[in-house]
């Protein structure tokens, strides 16, 4: 090693011995006589002293000369800190140089390696390597290898197999566009990259491999978010002779396990709760249930509290839902403006928002207060269970907007009261998803989890009935904070219901079975029940790092335009290898 110590390693105990480290230059300060250089490596920081007069001449205009990020060698003794420095684990040391040499030069870089660095994130994205050395982000992925080694740790002693499935496959349908790659040797033709091995890790099943996992990298060419990349790693299984709750059960340990290993966090039971009461409650299929402020409907199913005083807006809503924020009676009238100004952005594009204030002096003051009257305002005080203080927010319309618009309210609204906290953690299930949904702009059904997927054996007979909409799947989703960080449910394994379910979906005889023939030959061989899960990977990490963005966590991530930025890619092609795949490209 050219090294006898790392740069953190080093401690009071080692003082008066000769070691040589290897680093890079994090800052360089001389002043007058003497000259201080921070060494830094992954491990850590060292301080190294250089003294004209007890360094030697060359040394110190050597090290005179340094840039940061110059790569360097230091033999020196280990001596007591005059000021030691409480920050640092190696803050009460400093080695004195008795030797020297610059290992590799450096050109100056684009931003500071430091913390708090003043790179913009396509500088940090194309200069990705510089990015890498800076703490915050090493301590990223050290993370990551961390959730990595206990996934394996729990599953392996589980039994589960670790089974490598191919990246050069046939379309899976998972709700995304396919990436494609055309086949060279099969000219005209392309393979999909896996949206996820669904199949792959079913045929596992029929082959009798029992407990299947793997840590897998997916792709799914999307439209790009902040929590999404168009390639993303997925910790993948299944399992054969299993019911729900046993995947539940099996699963819940998993998640638990790695809050204890990577978090110290015990996360209780979790609980669970239907598709159905999520959508009610908070009008999401994953709810941030780090807070209440679940929704009240004063004009639903149940109950109708607004009809019958002349207010049109509500009396020809479908829904009148609302929350209660806690104490925020003192919302000014700006603020109530924004809030309805920022509801009615297209990317919510809420109608209005109706406000009640319930004063600490027991007044109740609404938006609405030409049509309703303090008695009427006091039954839906009572309905939301609103006190003195309180703010009363409705939203009002067709039941599955007013809903969506509501929840993105109450998120807002639990951000601005602080009660989403990144450090607390609100673990749940969300159960009994519908199997099929209905896409008026398509005019079809669309599975809800992906084709596979089962209905309940109480809800089958409604394919037969074609009331697909009241079929409910054996599918769950676990979702944490509000984020939803792994789905699955139990499989189809009979040909025949496998058929059936793709025909609503729309495929014809032949297409379903130039597409999962295979699946459903393989489902004529003897399969035995089955079902799984898979875990967004790179979103697991991030909420373990208390970052919004999965970004973060990937070593080489993809911008927003879907481009890496350090290897410029995507990019054209030689027409030598455009013609060897038979390809034009033709732009319009
Ligand atoms: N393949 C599914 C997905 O990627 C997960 C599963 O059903 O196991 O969402």
């Amino acid at each position: 090693m050219l090294r006898t110590h790392t740069c953190g390693e080093l401690r009071p105990a080692h003082i008066n011995q000769t070691v040589t480290l290897a680093g890079w230059v994090q800052t360089i300060r001389n002043i007058g006589k003497v000259l201080w250089l921070d060494l830094r490596d992954r491990y850590g920081i060292t301080q190294i002293v250089a003294e004209e007069g007890k360094t030697s001449d060359a040394i110190f205009a050597q090290m005179r000369s340094l840039g940061r990020e110059f790569v360097v060698q230091v033999t020196g003794k280990v001596v007591e800190r005059y000021s030691k420095n409480p920050e640092l684990p190696t803050g009460d040391i400093e080695i004195a140089v008795e030797q020297f040499e610059i290992l590799n030069a450096s050109k100056t870089p684009p931003f500071k390696i430091q913390d708090d660095t003043d790179g913009g994130d396509d500088l940090r994205m194309e200069y990705r390597y510089l990015d890498l050395r800076r703490n915050i982000v090493r301590k990223n992925l050290e993370l990551r290898h961390a959730v990595n080694r206990a996934t394996r740790q729990y599953l392996d002693g589980l039994g589960f197999i670790d089974v490598e499935t191919p990246v050069l496959i046939k379309s899976t349908p998972e709700g995304a566009r396919d990436f494609v790659v055309p086949s060279r040797m099969n000219k005209g033709e392309f393979y999909a990259l896996p949206q996820s091995p669904q199949t792959f890790k079913q045929i596992l099943m029929v082959a009798g491999f029992d407990r299947y996992y793997q840590i897998v990298k997916c792709f799914r060419d999307e439209d790009l978010r902040a929590d999404r990349q168009p390639e993303f790693t997925q910790i993948d299984c299944e399992m054969s002779f299993i019911t729900q709750e046993d995947i539940l059960n099996t699963f819940e340990g998993l998640v638990k396990f790695l809050f204890k290993e990577v978090k110290d966090v015990e996360i209780p039971t979790l609980p669970r709760m239907t598709y159905a009461d999520a959508m009610r409650l908070y009008g999401s299929d994953k709810p941030d249930t780090r807070f209440d402020m679940q929704f009240v409907e004063l004009k639903g199913q149940d109950r109708d509290l607004t009809s019958g005083k002349n207010f049109v807006v509500f009396d020809s809503a479908e829904l009148v839902v609302g929350i209660c924020a806690k104490g925020c009676s003192e919302y000014t009238r700006k603020q109530m403006d924004e809030l309805t100004d920022w509801l009615k952005r297209p990317q919510i594009g809420a109608k209005g928002l109706i406000y009640v204030r319930y004063g600490q002096d027991g007044s109740l003051k609404s938006s609405v207060d030409k049509f309703y009257n303090e008695e009427d305002l006091k039954k839906w005080a009572e309905a939301m269970g609103a006190e003195k203080g309180d703010l009363m927010l409705i939203i009002s319309g067709e039941a599955g907007k007013a809903r969506k618009q509501l929840n993105e309210l109450r998120l807002e609204m639990g951000t601005r009261l602080g009660l989403r906290d990144k450090n607390k953690f609100s673990c749940l299930w969300v159960v009994d998803f519908p199997m099929l949904e209905y896409s008026e702009d398509d005019n079809r059904w669309y599975a809800m989890h992906h084709p596979f997927t089962a209905p309940k054996p109480e809800d089958a007979h409604y394919l037969d009935t074609q009331e697909f909409g009241k079929i409910r799947a054996n599918a769950y989703d676990m979702v944490i904070n509000g984020v939803e960080v792994g789905g699955g449910s139990i499989r189809i394994f009979q040909r025949g219901l496998q058929e059936k379910a793709l025909s609503v979906l729309g495929f014809s005889p032949e297409e379903a079975k130039s597409q999962f023939g295979f699946l459903m030959d393989a489902f004529e061989f003897g399969t035995p029940p089955h079902g799984g899960i898979a875990f967004g990977f790179d979103r697991l990490c991030s909420l373990f790092g208390g970052a919004d963005s999965i970004r973060d966590f990937i070593a080489f991530p993809k911008n927003n335009a879907g481009r890496d930025m350090m290897i410029k890619s995507p990019s054209t092609i030689a027409q030598a290898q455009l013609d060897e795949l038979g390809l034009k490209v033709n732009l319009k």
